[in-house]
């Protein structure tokens, strides 16, 4: 398709592999992989693809990194779920080096097109309460300009919110057109799910699993089990990752699922592709992150005409069966299993 040269970068991460994937397939024949992790603990590498292993905290790196390439999707950053960004507030903030270097190596390479990885987080906290309605509970859906005035997630909202501005400031001072995405959740094959950084659907999927082969038919989950979200197959996120970069959005959207669902109804999908039914025991201490929160589609819908729509079962039972291969080739020892990110913020 074209011989220009495409840089991802957190390619040996959940997103940023599936995306190296989806451009090979789109016949980009000039891809550079790059990730802090050391090769062989990427979770999907290509033969066909440069792969770099590099710190992108350190500005040398970034200039190797973006040498030459024509579009960058900066999906490189030190996160996981609320069980890491709850206690890692630092770490999380210290990625604000990754994408400024990357956007400051961008602009000394002229760089034609930069795409920034936000996040959901950055919504002002206040506006993301569950709605009792009695036998269900809703959430908020949140729309662009909620994110102002401004009350992200302590730590990793806040490094996301200051990032996107540092794009935005890039793009009116300096001519570097940047897009910028806020991911809803996001799930599916090749993300973490065990070790600490996974993220609810994985980590569910993974708990019914463990309950499932051991006989005890029981499952913790954290907070009340109330809290609403919305989940973004993975393939949908690859998907309007590469629209928004090829549009003409110059402004923060949403990218994201907006079929909200409480944390006690996910467990009840996964139960049901599992067959089975556990008894709930809820951790009320455990990090749970804001209680309710969805993707308001407007926006993507108006520019794109198109929003996420594959939907949670579909999804889960991909993730599930995919967890379950894992478990299995983890508890035999086998290679191959996909492990957390031990690499970065060391
Ligand atoms: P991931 O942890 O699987 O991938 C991130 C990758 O970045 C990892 O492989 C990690 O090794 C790499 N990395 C970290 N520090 C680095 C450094 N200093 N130099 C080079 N590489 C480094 O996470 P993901 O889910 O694939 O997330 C990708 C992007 O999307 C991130 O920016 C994340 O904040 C954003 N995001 C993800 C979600 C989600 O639900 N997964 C939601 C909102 C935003």
């Amino acid at each position: 398709m074209s011989d220009k040269l495409i840089v991802v970068t957190g390619a040996g991460g959940f997103i940023g592999g599936n995306l190296v994937a989806s451009l090979r397939k789109k016949g980009f024949a000039n891809v550079r992989a790059v990730d802090v992790k050391p090769l062989e603990h990427w979770y999907q590498k290509f033969d066909d693809v440069e792969n770099l292993s590099l710190d992108l905290n350190e500005k040398e790196n970034c200039e190797i990194a973006a040498e030459g390439g024509a579009d960058i999707y900066n999906l490189a950053a030190n996160m996981g779920g609320m069980g890491f960004i709850e206690k890692n507030k630092a770490l999380c903030m210290l990625s604000v080096l990754i994408n400024t270097h990357m956007l400051m190596a961008a602009r000394k390479y002229g760089v034609e097109r930069f795409f920034y990885a936000s996040s959901a987080c950055v919504y002002n906290g206040d506006l993301q309460h569950t709605v009792d309605d009695g036998d269900r509970f809703t959430a908020p859906a949140l729309k662009e300009s909620d994110a102002y005035p401004a009350l992200a997630e302590d730590g990793y909202g806040w490094e996301k919110l200051f990032s996107e501005r540092m794009c935005r400031h890039y793009m009116e001072d300096f001519g570097l057109y940047a897009r910028v995405a806020r991911f809803h959740n996001v799930y599916g094959p090749w993300g973490t799910w065990f070790g600490g950084r996974e993220k609810a659907p994985a980590a569910i999927c993974r708990k019914v699993i463990e309950a499932k082969l051991s006989g005890k038919h029981e499952i913790e989950i954290w907070g009340t089990g109330h809290q609403t979200r919305s989940f973004m197959y993975i393939d949908d996120c690859v998907k309007g990752v590469y629209s928004i970069m090829n549009s003409n959005i110059l402004e923060p959207i949403n990218l994201g699922s907006s079929e909200a669902v409480s944390i006690n109804q996910l467990v009840d999908i996964v139960e049901g592709i599992a067959g089975i039914k556990l008894q709930r025991n809820y951790d009320l201490g455990a990090p749970k992150g804001v209680n309710g929160r969805n993707s308001d589609n407007a926006l993507i819908q108006k520019y794109l005409g198109w929003e996420p729509s594959i939907s949670l079962r579909d999804g889960l039972e991909k993730t599930y069966a995919w967890i379950l291969e894992q478990y299995q080739l983890r508890e035999s020892g086998a290679a191959g299993v996909v492990r957390e990110a031990d690499f970065v913020g060391q």
